[in-house]
């Protein structure tokens, strides 16, 4: 059975006993087959599984997008337990951020392009409650998406910076049959949405066929991508990018590993993903 803990003393208490190495899989709940494959790979590589749950309002840059999203414990625990995962840690806010916190972690270059643009503050909230998790934790490896591929450089920045000994593990994004990145804010994508959405994979996809064959100007396959978005009259683009791989400056001309972005709205609902190339 998966045990459920609330506070940093209980999963300090817990974690003191637990047979190592440990892996972590920090979440916003809502659990789904992405977070699933994250909690595999962390349970085939260690012997105790921590998985946290825990909207962290720090990473919102809007209070209602924070409102809005999906909860549902109960579901949640017994997805946890289906997954054979050890612990769970879901802290009320008061556990993570104490009366009196005052502390930011933030991170340098890697965090200001992209989504870092497009969400003030929001890798802010992110860096912090990761080293507050790493800290708690003190796992040997932690499991992170690549649909938020950002999010991962961000946190390799950060936790070689801090010198945390916890791994960060980059692990493959779970895709819907039809494309779809799967996410925990499809929910609130209607049928119509819903069915306008692998524009972005689409979009993705077009890009990576020009790459392939031969093209290596970034313009191109940013125009590309806006080229099959622009087809669905639903998607509402918030940016494309064709970036460093390394430093996510945007590309004249491929040159070497890139990265593939682009963050689009259908309605009130933000949808990311992004593909690399070699
Ligand atoms: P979230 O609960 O959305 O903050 O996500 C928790 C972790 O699951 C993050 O490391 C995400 O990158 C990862 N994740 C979310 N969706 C997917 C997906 N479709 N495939 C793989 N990992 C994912």
């Amino acid at each position: 059975m998966t045990r459920v803990l609330r506070t940093r003393d209980e999963l300090r208490a817990v974690l003191a006993s637990a047979e190592r190495p440990v892996g972590l899989v920090p979440t916003m709940g809502w659990l789904h087959e992405g977070h699933r494959s994250l909690m595999r790979q962390a349970r085939a590589e260690n012997f105790t599984t921590v998985v946290t749950i825990f909207v962290n309002p720090r990473q919102f840059n809007r209070p209602d997008d924070f409102e809005r999203y999906p909860r549902n414990e109960a579901r949640d625990i017994a997805i946890a337990d289906d997954e054979v995962v050890d612990i769970v840690w879901a802290p009320p806010v008061d556990e993570v951020y104490p009366p009196g916190f005052d502390t930011t972690v933030s991170v340098g270059a890697v965090a200001g392009p992209l989504e870092g643009a497009a969400r003030p503050g929001h890798f802010d909230g992110v860096a912090t409650v990761v080293a507050i998790l790493f800290a708690l934790v003190g796992a040997e490896r932690a499991y992170f998406g690549q649909k938020d591929v950002q999010q991962v450089m961000v946190i390799r920045q950060m936790a070689r910076d801090l010198a945390l000994p916890t791994a960060v593990i980059a692990c493959p994004t779970v895709r819907e049959p039809d494309g779809l990145a799967i996410s925990s804010r499809n929910v609130h994508l209607s049928a119509t949405e819903r069915a306008a959405a692998p524009a972005l994979h689409r979009a993705l996809a077009a890009a990576r066929d020009r790459w392939e064959a031969g093209e290596r100007s970034g313009e191109a396959l940013r125009a590309e991508m806006r080229r099959v978005l622009a087809d669905e009259p639903l998607a509402d683009v918030e940016y494309v990018s064709v970036a460093d791989g390394l430093t996510l400056g945007e590309l004249a001309e491929i040159d070497g590993p890139a990265l593939l972005s682009l963050a689009v709205r259908f309605g009130a609902t933000r949808l990311i993903d992004n593909e690399l190339l070699p």
